[in-house]
Parts: structure tokens; sequence; C-alpha cells
């Protein structure tokens, strides 16, 4: 009897020590970030050649936007 108690602390001993050894391991992994909600690009096309891009990439002239600075001095060539 006096081993069977022994034992029953032993494995009480064992299993606490299993637990904390484990259960750090077992806690579920910190969830994934949801991917930041971005608001829809908005598109501009150039008023040179008709290229769609982001309206921050865009050059922007007195008349619009266009895909690049030639593209703007050529826009206010024609316009002036
Ligand atoms: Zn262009």
């Amino acid at each position: 009897m006096k081993y069977l108690l022994v034992l029953a602390v032993l494995m009480v001993a064992f299993w606490i020590w299993r637990n904390n050894r484990i259960g750090p391991r077992e806690a579920p992994p910190p969830a994934p970030k949801a991917p930041a909600l971005r608001k829809p690009t908005q598109m501009v096309a150039c008023l040179e050649c008709g290229t769609h891009l982001p309206q921050g990439e865009a050059v922007m002239g007195p008349h619009g936007a266009y895909c690049s600075a030639e593209h703007r001095q050529l826009g206010e060539d024609r316009a002036a």
C-alpha cells in the first residue's frame, strides 16, 4: 500500500511535469494577422498613351494624369 501511494505521487508528479513541458508547445500559435484591408487603388489613364496605372504612381499634370514625366511634357506641349 505504501508503494502504491509512492507510485501514485510519482505518476501525478510526472503528469504535472509533462504538462508543464508540453503545455507551451500546445498553446495555439498566434493567429496570423488578417491582411490589412487596403482601399482599392484608383486607376488613372495616361492622357498621352492611355496606359492605366495606379493614381499613386501617375505623374499629375495640369490637365490630368500621365504615366511618366515625358508624357506629361508631351501632353503639356500639345496643349500649349
Ligand atoms: Zn503615357
